[in-house]
């Protein structure tokens, strides 16, 4: 398969203090199309150089930045929204063609990506303090202070999407901001930092450094320089990048992922469920932190329930993102032989293949691919019931009645979300509290 012509190929560099640089090392990092497993770019490789550049061009730009009217500071970002909107399918064949996710769901990304600067940018002027009725004779404000320079560590599942939330919200409330986009994924984040400069953002407002984790995410996580941390990613680097900031006494939003339940019971409108169920694990081939990658049936309609759901797994097409398949492949081989190995030990533990999906026909060789499976009954405390598999794979277990839904779907060391499918009312808001 040709790379889109819309895809520039030469190695892409940092963008440092409004201006595009390599490493001082020059090294740089393959990009690799996860369709073909073929690499199609190359980014730079930055480290504690590159970071330390950006947290100090991001310290230069900061205090104009904070200083500069909230309304002008707004319409910045809503010029920046409206371009990343103009530029919406380039943007989405890079976002695609990047991480392998099909190009309906890229342009999605970047349309989300476009209305999070568009919100942050209306809500600048009013991010308002509150008062506080001390006692007669004071006036006890809180007023909201930017941070100053914040650092955005960018996972590779929703790159345009998860940037755009984290980086929209910092800028608008006053932040210079360093990015450091997923080492698998940093092509539209490195594009629309440049959009930043076209909208017309001041050079060190928006810095970008890419490379690996261990070397420029740790490096920046460290950086005593910056005084706020956003991360999205595995709990295991968001507990590394906690301890590093903790060093510096640096406060920390973290987003560690999920296996989240989806519970229905067997007075729910099953038609209605059935297409969610299944979107809510193969969209973006599985690998979303709210995924729905665990299907809790109650027992008495499970039997209807997988044969309804089974012909619509069976039915998905895995191929090329650009070709637009139904489902992409995952993002490298690692996470490809993760799933596989995942699955591969529940089966040999006994849990059934209720269905599983196919390759598409013309789905290039060496794509890292995984067609999507559900799987049940599986035994709640296995792995592949307990651990986030980041892949198109749904484990299926019944439940007898609401108490037994709410002890399987909160017997995870995951909370992020659930879903609960029901016609009763009453028993929607129990589960929802529960
Ligand atoms: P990761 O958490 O290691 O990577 C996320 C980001 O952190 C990337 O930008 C990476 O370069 C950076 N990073 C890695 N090591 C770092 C370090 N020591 N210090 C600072 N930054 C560092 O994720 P991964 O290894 O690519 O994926 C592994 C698993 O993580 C997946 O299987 C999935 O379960 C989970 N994950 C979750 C999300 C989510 O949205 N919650 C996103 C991506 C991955």
């Amino acid at each position: 398969m040709n790379a889109p012509a819309s895809i520039d190929t030469d190695p892409r560099t940092h963008l440092i203090d409004g201006l595009l640089q390599p490493s001082v090392s020059g090294e740089t990092i393959a990009v690799l199309d996860p369709g073909t497993g073929e690499p199609f770019a190359a980014i730079s490789a930055g480290g504690p150089a590159e970071i330390d550049a950006a947290v100090r061009a991001a310290r230069g730009a900061s205090q104009a930045w904070a200083e500069m009217d909230p309304l002008t500071r707004g319409r910045l970002l809503i010029r920046l929204g409206a371009l990343i909107d103009t530029h919406r399918e380039a943007l989405a064949v890079i976002e695609s063609r990047d991480t392998g996710k099909p190009l309906k769901q890229a342009r999605s990304d970047i349309e989300f990506c476009a209305r999070y600067f568009d919100f942050y940018g209306t809500a600048a002027d009013k991010l308002h303090g509150e008062t506080i009725p001390f006692r007669p004779g004071y006036t006890v404000m809180a007023l909201r202070e930017p941070w100053g320079v914040t650092g955005h560590i960018i996972p590779w599942n929703y790159p345009a999407q998860i940037m755009g939330r984290s980086v929209g919200a910092a800028l608008a409330a006053g932040n210079a901001c360093v990015v450091k986009p997923a080492e698998d994924a940093s092509l539209s984040t490195l594009r629309i930092a440049e959009l930043a400069l076209e909208a017309g953002l001041p050079a060190g407002v928006f810095n970008v450094v890419t490379g690996y984790g261990h070397e420029a995410g740790a490096a920046l996580a460290a950086h005593p320089g910056i005084d706020h941390i956003s991360f999205t990613g595995s709990p295991g680097t968001g507990g590394a990048v906690q301890a590093a900031a903790a060093k510096n006494n640096v406060s920390v939003t973290m987003e560690l992922g999920g296996k989240s339940p989806q519970i229905v019971f067997e007075d729910a409108d099953i038609e209605a469920a059935l297409p969610f169920l299944v979107n809510a694990i193969v969209q973006n081939a599985g690998q979303t932190c709210s995924a729905g990658s665990r299907l809790l049936i109650q027992a008495s309609i499970w039997d209807q329930v997988v044969a309804q759901l089974a012909p619509l797994f069976a039915a998905l097409e895995v191929g090329h993102g650009t070709s637009d398949a139904t489902v992409g492949p995952l993002i490298n081989a690692r996470q490809q032989a993760r799933v596989e190995g995942m699955v591969r030990k529940a089966i040999s533990d006994g849990a059934p293949v209720l269905a599983e999906g196919r390759m598409a026909k013309d789905a290039p060789a060496g794509g890292f691919y995984v067609t999507p499976k559900l799987l049940g009954p599986v035994a709640a405390d296995h792995p592949i019931a307990q651990e986030e598999i980041f892949g198109p794979v749904l484990v299926a277990m019944p439940f007898t009645d609401e108490a037994d839904a709410v002890r399987l779907a909160n017997g995870t060391a995951y909370g992020l979300v659930a879903g609960v499918w029901t016609r009763d009312g009453a028993r929607q808001m129990r589960m929802v509290r529960k």
